[in-house]
């Protein structure tokens, strides 16, 4: 992984004023305009956004307007782009923008980050494109153009990955940060581009970029999304027989752990009626249940939270395989979320 260096800016920028596209949010370096356009654009196509900010604007030509709008007729020019809470958001700061600056926006970053549906990525664009504020602005064409850059595998929706991006930018902002932001973020949509398809003859930073000297330009930028977690409660049981030995049997199926073996489980916290019948449905008849232990075990999306009981019986049979601890610890691959009730 390598530094961000100063000495982007300077190709950077001039590839930029070679090749931005001509948008219509750029005409001038309006705060309205760029804020209106900035968060159209945050879940919908450069394309769609372009006639849909066209008549936007034709009807809603300031932050008054916007404020004043009844919210049925906003949502109804907002039909289509989806997302609707972005267009409510909009007219809640609207509305906030006229009560406290008199309709004149925000000049600093700190204020405009206070607005409703304003995050740091929008604030940072606003502050830095209108108000010549050295503030990053990092979106994800930022991030990828940044990991590949730089040769940085972490992931990139991880908070703390964007956190230390945006302190590098911080320290290598040019004299004209907006057209510094606007520039990377060009970068990201016309050249750097996603899914392993950067078009690397035509970038500006082919030189000091550590992902096209390492051929890494597939690899990166790395994003592992953070699934919500799932907690699922188990009832294990450690059955044995008479002889020492105790049942396990094979996962089936080609989910968690298939192919390994278990000790006999029941889904949720039973009972232990629940378990002696569960028992004679395996064919066995115990003659003792004890409560074991409360064990935990943490899978890559799901936590097993699992009670662990001892059956006793005296005849081995129904299902399953049985075996002596020795037999297990040296045949039979056992994971991990069981080891807490059986000592080997
Ligand atoms: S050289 Fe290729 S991978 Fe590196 S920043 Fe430029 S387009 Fe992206």
């Amino acid at each position: 992984m390598q530094e961000l260096s100063a000495g982007i800016a300077k190709p950077l920028l001039e590839w930029f004023r070679e090749n931005r596209r001509p948008l219509p949010w750029r005409e001038d370096r309006e705060p309205y305009h760029v804020w209106v356009s900035e968060i159209m654009l945050q879940q919908t196509r450069i394309e769609a956004v372009m006639r849909y900010y066209t008549d936007f604007m034709a009807v809603l030509p300031d932050v008054k307007s916007l404020s004043e709008i009844p919210e049925e007729q906003l949502l109804k020019l907002w039909e289509g782009l989806g997302y609707y809470s972005r267009a409510r958001n909009l007219q809640r700061a609207a509305k906030a923008v006229t009560e406290q600056y008199g309709g004149g926006f925000p000049d600093t970053y700190d204020a405009i980050i206070k607005l409703p549906g304003i995050g740091e990525y929008t604030a940072g664009a606003i502050a830095s494109i209108c108000f010549n504020e050295k503030v990053p602005a990092v979106d994800g064409n930022v991030l990828r153009v940044l990991a590949r850059l730089t040769g940085d595998g972490r992931n990139v929706l991880d908070p703390a990955t964007k956190k230390d991006f945006t302190a590098g930018l911080k320290q290598i902002m040019p004299e004209t940060p907006g057209e510094f932001n606007e520039a990377l973020m060009e970068l990201g949509e016309l050249v750097c581009l996603p899914n392993g398809a950067p078009v690397c003859d035509r970038c500006p930073l082919r030189e000091q970029c550590a992902a096209q000297r390492d051929g890494l330009t597939e690899a990166l930028p790395v994003r592992i999304k953070k699934t919500k977690r799932r907690q699922e409660e188990k009832t294990v049981l450690v059955i044995e027989d008479g002889e020492d030995r105790i049942a396990i049997e094979k996962r089936e199926g080609r989910g968690l752990l298939s192919g390994m073996y278990q000790l006999p489980m029941l889904d949720g916290y039973q009972s232990e009626e629940v378990i002696r019948q569960a028992a004679n449905d395996w064919g066995l008849a115990p003659t003792e249940i004890t409560f074991l232990k409360n064990a935990k075990h943490v899978f890559t999306h799901i936590d097993w939270l699992m009670k662990g009981f001892t059956v006793k019986t005296d005849e081995a049979g129904g299902r399953f395989t049985w075996v002596t601890r020795q037999q297990l610890a040296e045949q039979y691959p056992l994971p991990t979320a069981f080891k807490p009730f059986i000592t080997l």
